[in-house]
């Protein structure tokens, strides 16, 4: 097992792996930018590095800076977190070509999987279904009508290298097919400096529900089950639940064969998502494979009793899985909130600023994941979220009834926030019964912002 490890992040993400390690008697080293000297993280690690200015391009996202620390403080291995250099490949090739373990998979299947447009091919080419739609890129407007006409509309036009969101067009009709192309390309260009482009069939208001899965390096690849993350704003996760209110036993088989296969097709180690969308009437298509620790891991964690960052850490290690997929056990049910510092009657700007006072919920079937104190500052560098609210119950409703007592508990005084926003949510019928797909904050934002103002 390593002795020492560093900390390429910050946040709740950092705190997390911070614990963990303790429990596992490994030394943390944490980086950090100048904004976030006074920050948790930074207090709680072994020692802490301050690498450059707060812009994530001079801090966080400076791969040659972290290598350079990971070196002269002697760590081992390097945990990135979610974000920042977690999906860039050649961060993981620095720090190999260095002797330093990336705690993820290898540069060759962050590169494959990030390649949106590729990792479909790959799992076409090993029979895990895939969204209707081009066969490889598509090069102009021209072609792009051509091979909609053929799909059938509406169809989504997708950056390769996409990511956010964003470089993600609709087109409804042959009439909008050209431009949307033209835009998607402009946004992935910008965005992305890469104007590949694929098309796929646009599934209508489908659900979103990935599986987690832990791969060795010595081939042993398991599922833990489902997370159900419809509920998005912008294609952003808002609520994620374990598991799917939505499947049956019979679809959740099926998937989860399919997304070990297509983590096996990927040559996966380490922790990793398949992400799916399921049509309404049941048919799933692979949409994308995350090579990183998810925010939501924590519902996973919530319903198998099993510590993900943990045996991240123990594959990076070269350790066997400690358990096969018969010994993983689904029990109860768990629902994570993101709160976020924002304003929800404002468009959801964010609002960053300094948090007088914060109190945490707590009690039976609780768990809040966040590095705020009372006196921090939200930093406007940086994501916006603020705490994650996960709550366990041995079933949904339970769950439901524990997330509105905790966010009722929920203080976070001198920030607009979402919580009374996710406060009146737990109330929405379409969601109590479980019936919503990704539509659901389209449908009811109006709806929840009224009840707020009353
Ligand atoms: P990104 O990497 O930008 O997050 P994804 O491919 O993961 O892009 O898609 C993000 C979200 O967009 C999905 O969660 C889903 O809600 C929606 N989406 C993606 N592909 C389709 C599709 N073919 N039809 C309908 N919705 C889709």
């Amino acid at each position: 097992m390593f002795k020492r490890i560093l900390i390429a992040n910050r946040g709740e993400i950092a705190l997390r792996v911070i614990r963990c390690c303790r429990s596992l008697d490994i030394e943390t080293v944490v980086v950090h930018s100048s904004a976030d000297r006074d920050t948790l993280p930074v207090k709680l690690a072994d020692r802490a590095v301050c690498i450059g200015d707060p812009s994530p391009k001079d801090s966080y996202l400076d791969a040659a800076k972290i290598v350079d620390v990971a070196l002269k403080t002697g760590c081992e291995a390097v945990h990135p977190g979610y974000g920042f250099l977690s999906e860039n490949a050649s961060f993981a090739r620095a720090l190999e070509s260095n002797g330093l373990k990336f705690i993820g998979p290898s540069p060759e299947t962050i590169e494959r999987m990030g390649d949106k447009e590729a990792a479909r091919s790959l799992m076409k080419k090993n029979k895990v279904p895939v969204v209707p739609g081009s066969d490889g890129l598509v090069e102009t407007a021209k072609d792009a009508r051509e091979i909609s006409e053929k799909i059938g509309y509406p169809v989504l036009i997708k950056a390769s290298a996409g990511g956010g969101g964003r470089g993600m067009r609709p087109a409804y009709s042959s009439r909008e097919v050209e431009k949307a192309f033209e835009e998607a390309r402009a946004e992935a260009v910008s965005g992305f400096g890469d104007g590949r482009m694929y098309i796929e069939k646009l599934i209508e208001n489908p659900r979103h529900i990935e599986f987690q899965i832990l791969a060795d390096s010595k081939g042993h690849v398991v599922e833990l089950g489902d997370r159900d993350c419809s509920i998005q704003r912008r294609h952003q996760k808002m609520v994620e639940e374990a598991p799917s209110p939505f499947l049956t036993d019979k679809l959740r088989k099926k998937m989860a064969k399919a997304a070990v296969k297509a983590a096996s097709a990927a040559g996966y180690e380490g922790a990793g998502t398949i992400e799916f969308i399921v049509s309404q009437t049941g048919e799933f298509y692979f949409i994308e494979m995350n090579t990183r620790v998810q925010v939501e891991h924590p519902v996973t964690e919530a319903v198998t009793g099993i510590d993900i960052v943990r045996e991240q850490i123990r594959i990076a290690a070269g350790l066997n899985l400690g358990f096969k997929q018969d010994d993983i056990r689904v029990r109860g049910h768990a629902i994570e909130c993101r709160v976020n510092a924002e304003d929800p009657a404002r468009g959801f700007v964010p609002s960053p600023g300094n948090v007088n006072f914060v109190h945490f919920p707590d009690g039976i079937g609780v768990r809040c994941e966040s590095a705020l104190i009372s006196g921090s500052e939200i930093s406007p560098y940086y994501d916006s979220l603020a705490v994650k609210v996960i709550v366990t119950g041995n079933g949904r409703l339970e769950a439901i009834r524990r997330m509105r007592t905790a966010l009722e508990e929920l203080i976070i005084d001198g920030v607009h926030t979402n919580i009374e926003f996710l406060f009146l949510m737990m109330f929405n019928p379409d969601f109590l019964k479980g019936r919503y797909d990704t539509s659901f904050l389209e449908t009811y934002t109006d709806d929840i912002l009224n009840w707020m103002k009353e």
